[in-house]
C-alpha cells in the first residue's frame, strides 16, 4: 500500500507541492526520493496516484498521474456532539470518530464541560482528523465545527445546513436512564445528530431542554461509560446498520 499524504491545496493539475508537516514527514521520516509512489488526497473526495519528482529543503514536488473518485464516507451525514475531555482522550475521540465515518464533530460546551475555548483547538483537532484520514483512507475530512453551547446544539438540526425537514432527522442524546436501545433498531436511515454529555453528566435542565426540542434520550446499558466510550459506541450503532435495515 502506498503512503497517503494530505495536500492542503486543491489538486487541479498534473503537479503538486507538499509543504509543512506532510513534507517534513516525507523528507525526514520516510526519506523520500524521486520516483517514490505516493497517494495524495486533498479533502475533495478524490485520491490521486502520484510520484515524487523533487525533494527540496522543506517541500516535496510530485507528478500527479491519475485521479480517482473513491468514496469511503457514510451514506448519510452523521453529526456527533461531544464535550471534549483533555489531552490524549480528546485526540482519541477525534481520531476514532473520523475512522468511524462521522461527518461532523461539534465540541460541546455544557454546564459541566471541562474544556472551553482552548487556544488553537480547531487547528489541533483538524490535524488529528488529517492523520486519521491518512490512515483510514477517507478522502473527505470530518468537519470540525466551532464549539457550541447546549441550546445552539439542540437547534443545530434545524440550522446546521442539512436542510432536511425536522421529521427527517434522527436526534439522540445518550443519558443513563433514557430509553434502552437495541443494536438492530439503529442505522443511518436519515441524517443523524447524536450527543453525549461530559464526565459529570448532563444536568436535569439540559435533558429537559433536549426533550422539549424533540431529542430522544437513549440509554447505553447498565454500565456508566466514559465520554469517549459512550460517543464511539453511539456513533458505531448508527454508522453500522443492522442487516435488517440495510
Ligand atoms: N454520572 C454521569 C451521569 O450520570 O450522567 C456520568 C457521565 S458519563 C461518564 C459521560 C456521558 O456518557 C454521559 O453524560 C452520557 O451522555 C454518556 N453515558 C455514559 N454511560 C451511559 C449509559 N450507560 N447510557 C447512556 N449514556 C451514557
Amino acid at each position: 500500500m502506498t503512503r497517503r499524504c494530505y495536500s492542503d491545496e486543491p489538486i487541479a493539475s498534473s503537479t503538486a507541492t507538499l509543504s509543512g508537516s506532510e513534507a517534513h514527514h516525507l523528507l525526514h521520516v520516510l526519506r523520500a526520493a524521486p520516483g517514490m509512489p505516493v497517494t495524495l488526497f486533498d479533502g475533495s473526495g478524490a485520491e490521486f496516484d502520484a510520484e515524487v519528482t523533487a525533494c527540496k529543503r522543506s517541500t516535496v514536488e510530485l507528478r500527479v498521474l491519475r485521479r480517482r473518485e473513491v468514496n469511503r464516507d457514510l451514506p448519510l451525514p452523521l453529526t456527533l456532539g461531544v464535550p471534549l475531555p483533555k489531552g490524549d482522550r480528546q485526540r482519541w475521540i477525534v481520531e476514532k470518530a473520523a475512522e468511524l465515518g462521522v461527518t461532523r464533530l461539534v465540541p460541546l460546551v455544557t454546564h459541566r464541560s471541562v474544556v472551553a475555548g482552548e487556544k488553537h483547538l480547531p487547528e489541533k483537532l483538524r490535524r488529528y482528523v488529517i492523520e486519521a484520514s491518512k490512515q483510514c483512507g477517507r478522502n473527505r475530512l470530518m468537519q470540525i465545527a466551532a464549539p457550541l453551547g447546549w441550546s445552539p446544539w439542540l437547534e443545530l438540526p434545524q440550522t446546521g445546513g442539512e436542510q432536511q425537514a425536522h421529521a427527517d432527522v434522527r436526534k439522540w442524546i445518550a443519558h443513563p436512564g433514557g430509553r434502552p436501545i437495541a443494536v438492530g433498531e439503529m442505522g443511518l436511515l436519515q441524517p443523524a445528530f447524536i450527543a453525549v454529555g461530559p464526565e459529570g453528566g448532563l444536568t436535569d435542565e439540559e435533558i429537559d431542554a433536549a426533550k422539549t426540542a424533540g431529542w430522544e434520550i437513549v440509554d447505553l446499558g447498565p454500565r456508566i461509560l466514559r465520554i469517549e466510550t459512550a460517543a464511539l459506541a453511539l456513533a458505531s450503532l448508527v454508522a453500522f446498520p443492522s442487516p435488517a435495515l440495510s
